[in-house]
């Protein structure tokens, strides 16, 4: 499959960057390319400017920053967050889902801002055009129906990124920078849940820096993925637990699903459930049965949603016994 015809922007700066966005349209931003790309060959994507950010230097690296936390360039590679000692001590459930994204060359050109910012994935969109003229378009691209909800109106195209649950169980928050400057939002108010807008982000802003709080670190970090093809696949269904324990009692925890919804979202009331007691398979089953419960999976993707949901329940329970581990 060949790519469709545009013309590329190499910005050196943020600044550039930003000008550039401001002064095109019908941009599309790529930082690795490893899901852009192939989604261009599907045109599903066909924009008249693709806007190359790789070269901006001051988008790279992890830096920590005393007394406040660490701060990630939107353009580090996954490579780079899971070869760092700092993140593997002090962030573990992010070193952990990093490293199980896709495949380890995927992951040399693959980005965090990439990762956040991933386009949401369905049996029907992410297909050849010829596929999809064939079968029929939907509301995410071309069409006004959705073949996974017949009469329904909202696309339940499903977040398939890896590293999102594990921020958000570290509390990260977003710099996005616009034409107006720099804000700066909490992860868990980025995504709306919605199938065909899954962000709040503007066509002229984009993703510059995670922040990841100091509170957060030192908790114990699980990621669990159930996934077609362990050495290279999408995940079906995600859980990461980030957990603080003292004295053999659950002091906080926090559990976060993805890839079973339109959105990666935290699991509320395990708290709850967990603080303040020892783990037991009880008390783990229980945030098994919450993390199930948040998770509405439909049919969008190779494994059936009664299966991908039981996986959740499964995988939270285990990830929640296994963060408790002496
Ligand atoms: C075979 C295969 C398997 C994969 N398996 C997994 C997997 O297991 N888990 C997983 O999470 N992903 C997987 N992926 C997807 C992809 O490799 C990763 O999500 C990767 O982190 C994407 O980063 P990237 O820099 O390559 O993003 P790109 O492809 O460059 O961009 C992805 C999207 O993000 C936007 N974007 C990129 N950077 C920014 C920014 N700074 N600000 C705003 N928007 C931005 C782009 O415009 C685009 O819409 C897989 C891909 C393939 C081809
Ligand atoms: S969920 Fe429905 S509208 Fe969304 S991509 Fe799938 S078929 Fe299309």
């Amino acid at each position: 499959m060949s790519l469709p015809e545009f013309k590329l922007l190499r910005p050196r700066s943020l600044a550039e960057a930003l000008d550039l966005l401001g002064k095109h349209a019908d941009v599309q931003m790529v930082a690795g390319g490893t899901d852009l790309v192939p989604s261009l060959k599907q045109r599903l994507f066909t924009p008249a400017y693709i806007l190359d950010i790789r070269r901006i230097a001051e988008l790279r690296g992890i830096r920590r920053i005393p007394g406040q936390g660490t701060e990630i360039g939107a353009l580090t590679t996954l490579t780079e967050i899971e070869n760092s000692d700092h993140i593997r001590r002090d962030y573990p459930v992010l070193h952990e889902a990093a490293k199980t994204v896709a495949s380890p060359i995927l992951r040399n050109m693959g980005t965090l801002g990439g990762n956040i910012c991933l386009d949401t994935r369905c049996l029907w969109y992410n297909q050849s055009l010829t596929w999809r003229t064939s079968c029929g378009f939907c509301i995410k691209k071309d069409g006004d129906l959705c073949h996974v909800a017949p009469g329904g109106t909202k696309c339940w195209a499903v977040f398939s990124g890896d590293t999102p649950p594990a921020l958000l169980c570290l509390d990260a928050e977003l710099e996005i920078a616009g034409p107006a400057g720099t804000r700066r939002v909490a992860l868990c108010d980025f995504y709306t849940n919605i199938g065909d807008a899954c962000m709040k982000l503007a066509k002229n802003e984009m993703v510059t820096r995670v922040f990841l709080p100091e509170h957060s670190a030192g908790y114990r970090g699980v990621y669990r993925k159930l996934r077609v093809r362990g050495s290279i696949d999408y995940p079906l269904a995600g859980v990461a637990v980030a957990l603080k324990r003292s004295n053999g009692h659950v002091e906080d925890a926090r559990v976060a699903i993805t890839a079973v919804n339109p959105a990666p979202l935290m699991v509320c009331g395990v708290e709850e459930e967990l603080v303040g007691k020892p783990v037991s398979e009880r008390t783990a089953a229980a945030a098994g049965e919450l993390a199930a419960r948040t998770a509405k999976p439909l049919t969008t993707s190779a494994l059936t949603p009664e299966y991908r949901r039981e996986m959740i329940r499964v995988f939270t329970k285990r990830a929640v016994m296994e963060a408790a581990k002496e």
